[in-house]
């Protein structure tokens, strides 16, 4: 159960002294309460508030860090059961499977999948985390040369080991080094052996039962021995039972606190249907539906792309509308008598605004101006994209020294403020664009800055 700041406050030294960065003790057991700060922030706070406080404010799905250095994957973590109602935190890890008995062409093949189908969007990158790597036939020389193999080729991927070998396990996830696997997985009939390797290696273990129950009575008897970092598989291989245990465990967890189930779970849409299809489909739910980690078995590129990006919507926060970046962006490669156009940095007219113009192969300078995600109008109604705060824009972006002209295209919904703004900007021309983006393409076309 979370503290509550007067409760956090009893056990500070209330010294008041500020050098935490807030200024009274009260104040600052308020923001960790509300997990604005952290509670090592006060450098008087002892081990054992440190580790109270820690654990009653962790999140009810434990956070699971798998990786190394700057190439870490983090999942779980999650708060909520509906993304409306907060946001979800860690979006659901990608993984591709590679297998000792696949030949050379295939472990290539889907490694250079990996290393290739990567994907810039709002200036995120989308791409698939993880390889899932399984040991087909208990041979721990063979598992451990394709560990190395992996770690050598995609030293950015985060590692899933699967063996229900103890020794093979322990032999992957020393071939490893600092870059933390997933053990996969402690079962009735190997939970000690595992577990033993779990423990040595320090790795995060992931727990196989027949069904549900079965999972959380193993949970809660590795948590009982002392695990923390757990990963729940509960054994389910159809859509249906799956989806029934994956919003079980979310439930159990979130809204009933129990912690057996309090970890994110690791799911395999390779091994529910042969049709790359179908398992992308069970994929697409999965991603909505809570899974910490999905294994595919192979990459494609037109199938991966919108489970990326199906990812990033439901992972983004639903406070917090998509922006890009304020620059100038150029498109087709412009030059200094290329038309300048101004939009808002809500991602969507961004995209939508930039795909026209790239598809009408017109070379044109794109000014995206800071509206804090609003569009165009919203914008504009709420003060944030007014002709004075376009003209101040314009003037410090630089783009006076990339073109001759002085002409600038303005959204065709902004053409009521084309008289403030030639005020703002008298030695600029204002050309009222299209109202639709989809108009640009002929627009551009035409374009002359003497229009
Ligand atoms: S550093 Fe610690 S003692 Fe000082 S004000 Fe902050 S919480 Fe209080």
């Amino acid at each position: 159960m979370a503290l509550t700041g007067i409760e956090i406050l009893k056990m500070l030294p209330k010294k008041n002294c500020g050098e935490c960065g807030v200024p009274t003790c009260l104040a600052f057991a308020m923001k960790v309460a509300a997990g604005q700060v952290e509670i090592d922030a006060c450098p008087y706070v002892s081990d054992e508030v440190k580790e109270t406080v820690s654990e009653a404010s962790a999140p009810p799905i434990r956070t699971i860090t798998l990786g190394s250095g700057e190439n870490k994957f983090v999942f779980g973590g999650e708060t909520c059961l509906s993304r409306h109602e907060k946001r979800f935190e860690h979006p659901t890890g990608i993984a591709v499977l590679l297998t000792t008995d696949m030949d050379d062409g295939d472990i290539d093949g889907r490694m250079d999948r990996f290393l290739a189908l990567r994907y810039d969007r709002v200036g995120v990158e989308l791409k698939a985390d993880l390889l899932a790597i399984k040991d087909s036939s208990g041979d721990a020389g063979a598992f451990t040369a394709l560990v190395e193999k992996a770690r050598s080729k995609c030293p950015d991927a985060a590692l899933i080991l699967m063996s229900e070998a103890a020794d093979v396990l322990k032999a992957g996830a020393e071939a490893c080094g600092e870059h933390v696997p997933l053990l996969y997985a402690a079962t009735e009939s190997n939970a000690d052996a595992v577990a033993e390797v779990a423990k040595d290696t320090g790795c995060p273990l992931a727990v196989r039962g027949e069904n549900i129950g079965g999972t959380a009575k193993l949970s809660e008897k590795l948590q009982a021995d002392g695990f923390k970092d757990l990963v729940l598989d509960t054994g389910a291989r159809t859509m249906k039972s799956l989806f029934e245990d994956q919003i079980v465990c979310r439930r159990a967890a979130i809204k009933h606190k129990y912690k057996p189930l309090g970890f994110p779970t690791i799911t395999f849409p390779c091994e529910m249907t042969d049709d790359p299809f179908m398992e992308t489909v069970v994929a697409s739910i999965l991603v909505a539906k809570y899974a910490g980690i999905m294994v595919l078995s192979d990459l494609q590129g037109d199938l991966l792309f919108p489970l990326l990006l199906e990812r990033l919507n439901i992972f983004t926060d639903p406070q917090r509308p998509m922006v890009v970046q304020e620059d100038i962006y150029p498109i087709n490669g412009p030059d200094e008598n290329s038309p300048v156009l101004v939009t808002c940095n809500f991602s969507l007219t961004y995209f939508i605004v930039s795909g026209e113009i790239e598809g009408s192969k017109v070379p044109s300078w794109l000014l995206i101006k800071d509206t804090e995600g609003l569009s165009v109008l919203t914008a504009w109604a709420a003060g944030k994209f007014s002709a004075d705060l376009i003209a101040q824009f314009v003037k410090k972006s630089g783009i006076e020294d990339k073109v001759k002209h002085r002409s600038i295209i303005i959204p065709g919904y902004l053409a009521s403020i084309k008289g403030e703004l030639e005020e703002e900007l008298p030695d600029w021309k204002i050309q009222i664009g299209p109202r639709e983006a989809s108009h640009l393409p002929p627009f551009l076309k035409k374009w002359s800055p003497e229009d």
